[in-house]
């Protein structure tokens, strides 16, 4: 997959970011109250601690000035116990500092499992058709991307932003016993910076968003230099320099830009910064004058000035936090838009036996289709249009049909992948929608078109026929044997054991055909299916084995062969001929050749062929 980046995430509304924020803070809460309340707790304490640091520091100055004053022992004595006090107050502010870091980390790392299952959860209950929406995929890897960062900084950005708020409430309680000029100057000393951070953020998010699909060209183009799987064709064609190139190109493009916005921002903030601390020197002359005044204690000037500063820098925390909070919150909420999907994944139905309605016990057995038409997302044209079939119990059935006639889509339709626009598909009469998913996995054995290659184990990539469960030996070597993989299992160094992919320790690396082979064994691992159906297994299978699959004794399991060597599916009971998505022609071989149609055409092209090779 090329797309690894922001594409259109729509800035949520202020009521939605704080539900957004709401639902996180809830997440956080359920996975792990106990770390969540301590971290509540020692943010209390952080917030605090400074602020009675601040008032102790006062206390610390007047009495030192009090001893030299008056030089009895008792006012010694005083001063020292103060410093003491403040030795304490710092001593709970760092191991405070300290423990909150601890646990925070363990609350990101609870918060990021507990997101991440969510979303693979999410994931495993999505329907084909929905799991194949680019939409859906865009937004499974934006939030798997982000699952371990986003959410979690959203939540400590809440934390810090309730932390300053604490800070700055307390500072302005006590520069208000002396005067609300300095609460003024506290707000107006941390608001350039935050407007600076706020100018810029909007127009870096629009740059960082906007420049998404140069984005995904850069690392696609960077995995085409990179992969393995790629490598052949970029060596012998020597494309690597061209793509160089054109990465290059787009490296430039990027930071150019970039860079602009980098230094722009950087030198709006230091402008800013100075007036911000131009507001906290023309505070601390106040404070400073009203001290030579003899308006306040040297003790309070030192207080003062410390709130002064402390009070600031909660500001800016304060709205920095709301800053990047809405950053968060445009990436928390594509996670909550993906978890919101509704899934159309059926669970009930059918046990996999016929049904015991009415209806049901009088409908013909098998499979079949009445007036199917399905159009893939986003296309116009229908891949299948108007098809209507019946297979009964027990029969063999050849597919055939140029390349993109619509023959893989019509076997996802048939068992249940798919849902039709119009029409319906039916299993032993009941419509294929009311099947739940298991037992259709059950009674289905299915090569697919494309199968899976599972980089796991030989064994794991039979067993994946069952659903991954444990099977015998004797059972993997049959299904082995049927899918003509025995010998090529026999060869591997560890047997059914053998990890396939040279990726992993003493991996083994298969070629095209030998894995068709295994996926063919996958295909009749479950014994109890009874309905087969291979789609294209020709590189796998020679001719001849093709042939007897139509006509090997499966007892009365349904077989169904997709298969462009006519020869094969001569055999069959039944032949589906499909052309541009429309069923053309069905019979037997014999029928459709009297007909002399599209099937009697294809036929004599081969036979030829096989004449003149
Ligand atoms: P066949 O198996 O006969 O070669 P398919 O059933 O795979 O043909 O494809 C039928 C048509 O549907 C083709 O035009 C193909 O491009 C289109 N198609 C197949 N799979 C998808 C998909 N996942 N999304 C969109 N279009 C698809
Ligand atoms: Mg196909």
């Amino acid at each position: 997959m090329d797309t690894n980046e922001t594409a259109d995430i729509r800035p949520p509304s202020f009521r939605e970011g704080l539900s957004h924020a709401l639902r996180t803070l809830g997440l956080i809460w359920d996975s792990s109250r106990g770390l969540t309340l301590i971290v509540a707790f020692l943010t209390i304490i952080v917030a605090t601690t400074p602020l009675a640091a601040a008032a102790v520091s006062q206390l610390i100055v007047d009495s030192v000035i009090a001893a030299i004053d008056t030089g009895t022992s008792a006012d010694r004595e005083t001063a020292i116990i103060w410093v003491a006090v403040e030795a304490a107050i710092l001593t709970l502010l760092l191991g405070a500092r300290r423990m909150m870091l601890f646990f925070k980390a363990r609350l990101h790392a609870e918060l990021g499992y507990a997101v991440n299952t969510l979303i693979l959860e999410k994931s495993a209950r999505f329907d084909l058709q929905q799991i194949e929406r680019p939409d859906i995929q865009q937004q499974l890897v934006l939030a798997r991307q982000h699952a371990a960062n986003r959410p979690y900084s959203l939540v400590n950005r809440l934390f810090s932003g309730v932390q300053n708020a604490l800070t700055l409430v307390g500072a302005a309680l006590l520069l208000f016993s002396f005067s609300p000029w300095l609460i003024a100057l506290v707000i107006g000393g941390g608001l350039p910076l935050f407007l600076g951070d706020l100018l810029f953020s909007g127009t870096a998010f629009k740059f960082y968003t906007g420049r998404t699909p140069q984005m995904r060209e850069r690392s696609y183009l960077e995995s085409l230099l990179t992969g393995d799987a790629l490598a052949q064709e970029r060596l012998h064609y020597g494309t690597g320099p061209a793509i160089m190139d054109r990465y290059n190109t787009l490296f430039s493009w990027l930071y150019v830009k970039d860079r602009s916005l980098q230094a722009r921002r950087a030198f709006a903030q230091t402008a800013l910064g100075i007036v911000s601390s131009m507001v906290f020197l023309g505070g601390k002359v106040m404070i400073v004058l009203a001290t030579i005044e003899s308006r306040i204690s040297l003790g309070q000037m030192t207080m003062l000035v410390t709130l002064l500063k402390q009070g600031q820098s909660a500001v800016t925390g304060l709205l920095a936090s709301f800053n990047g909070a809405f950053e968060d919150i445009l990436y928390v909420s594509n996670l909550y838009a993906l978890l919101d999907t509704s899934e159309t994944f059926v669970t009930g139905g059918p046990s996999g036996q016929q049904s015991d309605t009415a209806s049901a016990a009088t409908a013909p057995r098998g499979l079949c289709m009445t007036d199917v038409t399905f159009t893939y997302p986003g296309q116009k044209k229908p891949a299948l249009d108007r098809v209507s079939l019946s297979i009964p119990p027990g029969s063999r059935v050849g597919i055939v049909g140029a390349n993109g006639s619509g023959k893989s889509t019509l076997i996802k339709l048939l068992i249940g992948l798919y849902t039709p626009q119009s029409g319906q598909v039916c299993l032993d009469g009941q419509s294929i929608a009311q099947w739940d998913r298991a037992s259709l996995g059950r009674r289905i054995g299915a090569m697919f078109q494309p199968f899976t290659r599972y980089k796991l184990s030989a064994r794991d990539n039979i067993a994946a026929g069952l659903g991954l469960t444990a099977i015998d030996d004797k059972d993997l070597f049959e299904a082995a044997e049927s899918g003509l993989a025995k010998d090529l299992i026999h060869d591997l160094p560890a047997g059914l054991d053998t990890r396939l992919s040279k990726r992993f320790l003493d991996g083994r690396e298969l070629s095209g055909g030998q894995w068709q082979r295994l996926a063919m064994a996958r295909a009749f691992v479950n014994k109890q299916a009874d309905i087969l159906i291979l789609d294209e297994p020709t590189a796998a299978m020679d001719p001849l084995a093709e042939a007897e699959f139509m006509t090997r004794d499966f007892g009365d399991k349904t077989c169904i062969l997709i298969s462009h060597r006519l020869s094969n599916i001569r055999q069959a009971d039944l032949i589906l001929v499909l052309d541009e998505g429309r069923l053309i022609e069905t019979g037997t071989h014999e029928t459709l050749m009297l007909k002399g149609g599209l099937y009697a055409r294809l036929f004599h092209t081969q036979a030829e062929n096989y004449k003149n090779s």
